[in-house]
């Protein structure tokens, strides 16, 4: 390859911060001219679904890897900030750009801005070149056989095996051809993504590896040591037996490309762990055909009739779910392991999500924008498909009325209290029978393992049995059709 020359491509970088199977910047490269990398913060355009606290920690940690791959191959990062559909056309301007490539984007908000940004190009007779950088398919080409998109996982999902393996991951280039003079760029420290008062992100610093070689390690030791093992473990939130990859698929840091095919490779002959696995990757898939379908899916239950649910207010309620102080353990652990990590065993969101919903009787909405600031993988797609899920407002969704009892859920998945005891250590000191409900522990028992409850842990702030013939009365008053729900 001679040296590029000419007018640049901008290589637009979204969630899509790596350079291994990035088809915009293979695309760019492929197009022989210089390539100006740019990324740009914008908080304005998504309104209420701009990056929360987790996410931007997140943000700042990946911007700062990627920009050390782009200058070790001779290219460097250029930050910008401000609307997406003024900052990419003047861009444009600024740097004399011939085309810009950007991987796609799927939320409502992004295909508004997009449609923006493509307009004001083309009066520039600028063309925008997109690429499917984040999904194993494009939601719209999954179809039903009426042509329809699909409202329910299972037959998606084989529709997508039917559709035949994603093509292979492409390699890292290993020179990515750049202007003399790259355009000035923010610093990244200015944007402050970073908590400072106060710094509450130490226990995000000890878990995560942000940025493309902390993805590739997650996923090499995942297939290494749990694949083969992932169908039969994968519930089991003290056993830390799933890939934890969904924050560097979120950032795309890794590609389902990727994790698919290593998935395949890691697995053979196909067992049970890697099938089971290859269709959570398609819960992901599903949750970004629903989006795309039904674009109003974070702010409205996609059954009308939940609509009308007689959902409570009550703050004190939602405080003590978002604190971990519910007097639930299996409830608590989960949610401190989100606080002090940003991120949650799935089983355990599944429990608190029912919990929040269920016994609190709070919309589901209100659990969603507290992952949506918390979780590292706050996703929309994914985030919104999953609490419909739970609330059984979603498509193909677990019935409202089956209810999860936290204790037996705890006793399930949690059979020694390990998982309790490392997030909730006020109750570490109580035998395994009794650590899901401590409240049924004698005096000299709780005395025994130094609980003092009500003081040192929460009793519980509602009754099962009460709460659950509430939930169920609250289901009654929406629809006598339990079919319906
Ligand atoms: P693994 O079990 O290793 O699965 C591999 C990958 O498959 C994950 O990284 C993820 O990308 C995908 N995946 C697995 N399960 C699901 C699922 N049920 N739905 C969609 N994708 C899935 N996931 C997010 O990425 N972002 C969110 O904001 C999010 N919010 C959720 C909210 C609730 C209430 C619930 C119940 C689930 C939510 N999930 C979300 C889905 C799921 O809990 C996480 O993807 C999973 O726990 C991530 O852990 P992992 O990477 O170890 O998953």
């Amino acid at each position: 390859m001679g040296i590029p020359t000419g007018a640049p491509v901008l290589l637009w970088f979204r969630q899509d911060l790596r350079l291994t199977d990035n088809p915009a910047l293979a695309a760019a490269i492929a197009s022989g001219r210089p390539v100006v990398p740019v990324y740009v913060l914008d908080r304005e355009t998504p309104g209420r679904w701009a990056p929360g606290g987790a996410s931007l920690w997140w943000l700042h940690h990946s911007l700062t890897a990627l920009a050390a791959s782009l200058t070790d191959r001779g290219a460097g990062l250029v930050l910008r900030r401000g609307r997406a559909a003024e900052v990419i056309p003047a861009m444009v301007a600024e740097t004399g750009a011939s085309a810009v490539y950007a991987s796609r984007l799927y939320e409502p908000w992004a295909r508004d801005s997009d449609a923006a940004v493509a307009s004001a190009l083309k009066r520039r007779e600028v063309p925008i070149h997109g690429a499917n950088a984040s999904l194993l398919f494009e939601p719209w080409t999954i179809r039903t056989r009426a042509g329809g998109p699909f409202g329910v996982y299972g037959p998606f999902s084989r529709a997508c095996f039917a559709a035949g393996p994603p093509a292979q991951p492409a390699r890292a280039p290993t020179r990515i051809p750049a202007p003399s003079r790259l355009a000035p760029s923010d610093r990244l420290h200015d944007w402050g993504l970073l908590p400072t008062h106060p710094d509450w992100a130490g226990g995000l610093r000890e878990t995560w590896g942000p940025g493309e070689a902390g993805a590739q390690a997650r996923l090499t030791r995942f297939v290494a040591h749990h694949l083969a093992t992932y169908d039969a473990l994968r519930n089991r939130p003290d056993l830390g037996a799933t890939s934890a990859l969904s924050p560097h698929l979120h950032w795309g840091e890794i590609s389902p490309r990727q994790v698919w095919h290593a998935a395949e490779a890691g697995g053979a002959p196909r067992g049970e762990g890697t099938e089971t696995f290859l269709k959570e990757l398609l819960w992901r898939e599903f949750s970004y055909h629903l989006l795309w379908h039904r674009p109003a899916m974070p702010e409205q239950p996609l059954k009308e009739a939940f609509a009308h649910f007689p959902w409570r207010n009550d703050p004190g309620s939602l405080r003590a779910w978002q604190r971990g102080q519910t007097g639930y353990p299996i409830v608590d652990a989960g949610m401190r392991q989100l606080w002090h990590t940003g991120w949650m065993h799935n089983r355990v969101r599944m429990i608190v999500a029912s919990f929040l919903i269920k016994h609190l009787l709070l919309p589901w909405q209100d659990g969603e924008a507290w992952f949506w600031d918390t979780l590292v993988d706050a996703d929309l797609a994914s985030n919104s498909a999953s609490w419909q899920w739970v609330a059984g407002s979603g498509a193909d969704a677990a019935p409202y009325f089956r209810i999860f009892n936290p204790v037996l859920q705890g006793a399930k998945f949690d059979p020694q209290g390990a998982y309790v005891r490392r997030w909730v250590p006020e109750l570490a000191r109580l035998p395994a029978a009794l650590i899901h409900a401590p409240w049924q522990a004698s005096p000299l028992e709780l005395a025994d393992a130094g609980v003092a409850l009500e003081r040192s842990y929460p009793a519980p702030i509602v009754d099962h049995a009460a709460a659950r013939a509430r939930a169920l009365a609250a289901l009654d008053s929406i629809t006598r059709d339990k079919g319906a729900a």
